[in-house]
């Protein structure tokens, strides 16, 4: 059976991006291959994070894995900062990557303006990034468009480490995007992505937003003159977007959505895109209430914790062999 991984950090509330670009994907994947799902908690520090909130938003994210279907008895969860091996061999990666690979990334760009003061860590992201991954060999990363990059680093790593040493140390993983590589752009802003750690709420979808609050929020996305609802990112960014949500949870193409609403105002097309959002995190958020506080959670991560941990034990023995860490 062939491997993927995949994680989101717990650093805010997840996002209607998060569930299309990721979450849906590791449901419909979760059948046919074996499967590992983390809680990104470590790159979660990257930016700053409250130390009160971020015991909840990992507690949320667990509980919304397991309200959009992720089985925990099919897949293997964990949470990375359990698992000290993550960033031992991050530490060993680093040292074998170099620093011009990694101040070229978007991430890095885009959140470094955002924080004159950034960490370090906010560099070497992408490289603790490719230690969750390489530990355990896999196939396949499912991602959104915004992780491509990150993947793509990854590989470069593994083969390069690969090559050095004339060893298969690492598996070279793929990056899986979304079905017609959907990023989910914010609602006030199509020209950047949804995002979490995004300061103006108005343009994001929270998975737990209440119904009105998603009706208000699509009501209010912003769209522009041209009056038809055509695929056009270029022109018409909004409304492009709009598509690609109702496209990814109705399993329409976008032809199939363009010709639907031919002859629809934006006002009707947007209670369309409302009401397909409103009836698939409803049924998520029922869920997720039961959820939440059930002592389930915490069992689910020492299994998780256990598995992984011996996994990346071995790993990290064959670096500290091959590297020469060792007497
Ligand atoms: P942050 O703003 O803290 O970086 P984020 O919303 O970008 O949060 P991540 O935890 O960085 O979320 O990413 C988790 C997963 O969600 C990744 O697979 C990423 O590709 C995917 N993802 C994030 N935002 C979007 C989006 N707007 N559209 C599609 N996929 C997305
Ligand atoms: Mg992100």
């Amino acid at each position: 059976m062939k491997r993927i991984l995949t994680g989101i950090q717990p650093s805010g509330s997840i996002t209607l991006g998060n569930y299309i670009g990721a979450i849906k994907q590791m449901v419909n994947m979760q059948n046919d291959y074996e499967t590992y799902i983390f809680i990104a908690d470590m790159h979660a520090i990257t930016v700053p994070q409250d130390p009160k909130e971020l015991p909840n938003n990992i507690k949320n994210l667990l509980a919304i894995y397991l309200a959009s279907g992720i089985d925990y008895k099919k897949n293997t969860i964990f949470l990375q900062s359990d698992n000290i091996y993550h960033a031992n061999i991050s530490w060993m990666l680093e040292c074998l990557t170099p620093y011009g690979e990694l101040s070229r990334m978007t991430q890095f760009k885009d959140k470094s303006k955002k924080n004159a003061n950034f960490s370090a860590g906010l560099l070497t992201y992408p490289i603790l990034m490719a230690s969750d991954i390489l530990i355990y060999d896999v196939d396949y990363v499912p991602t959104g468009q915004d992780q491509k990059q990150h993947v793509e680093l990854t590989r470069d790593i593994a083969i390069r480490i690969n090559k050095k040493y004339n060893e298969d140390v690492f598996k070279v993983p793929e990056p899986l995007i979304t079905k017609g590589g959907a990023k989910i752009m914010d609602l006030q802003d199509p020209t950047k992505k949804m995002s979490k750690s995004s300061e103006n709420q108005k343009g994001v979808i929270y998975l737990l937003d209440t119904e009105d609050t998603i009706r208000k929020k699509i009501g209010s996305a912003v769209t522009d003159s041209v009056g038809k609802v055509k695929y056009d990112i270029e022109n018409q960014p909004g409304i492009s977007n709009l598509i690609t949500i109702y496209s990814v949870l109705t399993n329409k193409s976008i032809e199939e959505v363009e010709k639907e609403f031919e002859n629809s105002n934006y006002g009707i097309f947007k209670k369309s895109v409302a009401d397909v959002v409103v009836e698939e995190l409803s049924k998520i958020q029922e869920k997720y209430n039961e959820l939440v506080n059930s002592n389930k959670l915490e069992e689910i991560l020492k299994n998780g914790k256990e598995k992984t941990t011996e996994i990346a034990k071995n790993k990290y023995e064959k670096l500290k062999s091959i590297i020469g860490l060792h007497i």
